[in-house]
């Protein structure tokens, strides 16, 4: 829902300021449309169903996974594709994988959304959308940016999504930022007083290594984005989630994870090895041996390392690949 149309046109309309907040209370509840509104007059949820449309995004297609995984491919009023993940896990956490941009300005060599055509960044409202979506198929309560694009370039309407979501039931302390390391983001993030997570996709602990895998290493250079990490824990004491994907003899040798342990402070820094989940790129995944061995090596060091559970393989969950297909 586009919440500045919305309060334009509840102004226009001459209805009172408290509209808006009875509609968003509905809307995060999980209400399907304004019909169910009960407590707005009729004439008005008549009024709002044809000016202000209740969702900014458009369903495109829908994939449901064996276990409980469900992606839909939206695109905004102008066409643009985005993608969002809900993740359902044995644990009994429900989790949103959101993205804040349609496509990707950064070219990792990895990654699917990176070989699309950039688009554009999200509003805030778009953002919302894509939770609000899975919030009407029932409870949500974790959320990760790690759909498309990179949050810190559009971070302003990132935190302007993030502020409503614990009225959707995620709370702040459930929301994590993931970036390429993009330094000015990473600096307002640990001054931002929302008690929101940072996760840093890090994927080679060598910069000659990591500049070709991220092109965006060679505008923030490894040892800055470390340093900026180091000041988001000093300033709010959250641990900071290292994503590392597993790349088969690319950076998933065990000096590698040693080389890995000597740059990250274990008090500020947790590692989670991802699967790689193949795309049309040239690179495979590491083996489960490869990883265990990569998995032991940091512990040794005394790092935290957890390998994150991959969901959704059946149905292209990763990263851009059900828009980049179509
Ligand atoms: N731009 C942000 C957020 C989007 S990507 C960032 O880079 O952090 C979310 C995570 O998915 C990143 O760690 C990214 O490196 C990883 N990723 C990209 N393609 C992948 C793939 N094919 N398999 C597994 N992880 C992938």
């Amino acid at each position: 829902m586009d919440l500045a149309l919305l309060e334009s046109t509840l102004a226009e309309l001459g209805e009172p300021a408290y509209r808006a907040r009875q509609i968003w209370e509905w809307t995060a509840q999980g209400a399907d449309g304004y019909a169910q509104m009960t407590n707005l007059p009729v004439r008005l949820r008549d009024a709002l169903s044809e000016r202000v449309p209740f969702s900014t995004m458009t369903v495109e297609r829908e994939a449901r996974s064996a276990d409980g995984t469900i992606k839909v491919l939206l695109s905004t009023h102008d066409g643009r594709p985005i993608e969002a993940v809900l993740m359902r896990y044995r644990d009994g956490r429900h989790s949103l994988c959101l993205s804040s941009q349609s496509g990707c300005p950064l070219t990792c060599a990895f990654c699917a959304t990176g070989a699309m055509r950039f688009g554009r960044n999200l509003t805030a409202s778009e953002i919302l959308d894509q939770a609000l979506h899975f919030r009407r198929l029932g409870r949500v309560d974790h959320a990760v940016f790690m759909g498309m694009g990179e949050p810190m370039i559009n971070l302003a309407n990132v935190l302007a999504a993030c502020r409503r979501l614990p009225d959707l039931g995620i709370g702040h302390r459930h929301t994590a930022i993931s970036t390429v390391g993009w330094i000015p983001g990473i600096t307002t993030l640990a001054a931002e007083p929302m008690p929101l997570r940072l996760a840093l996709s890090l994927h080679a602990a060598d910069p000659a290594l990591r500049e070709e895998l991220m092109p965006v290493n060679a505008r923030y250079p490894l040892a800055e984005v470390i340093a900026a990490c180091e000041a988001f824990y000093a300033a709010k004491r959250r641990m900071v989630f290292v994503e590392y994907v597993m790349l088969a003899g690319v950076n998933d040798s065990v000096g590698q994870a040693r080389a890995l342990a000597d740059l990250l402070d274990p008090r500020m820094f947790k590692v989670n090895m991802i699967p790689y989940n193949p795309t049309d790129s040239t690179f495979t995944g590491s083996s489960p041996r490869a990883i265990a061995a990569f998995a032991a090596e940091l512990e040794r060091r005394g790092l935290s390392a957890t390998v994150r559970l991959t969901r959704g393989r059946d149905i292209d969950a990763a990263c851009g690949q059900l828009a980049a297909r179509v």
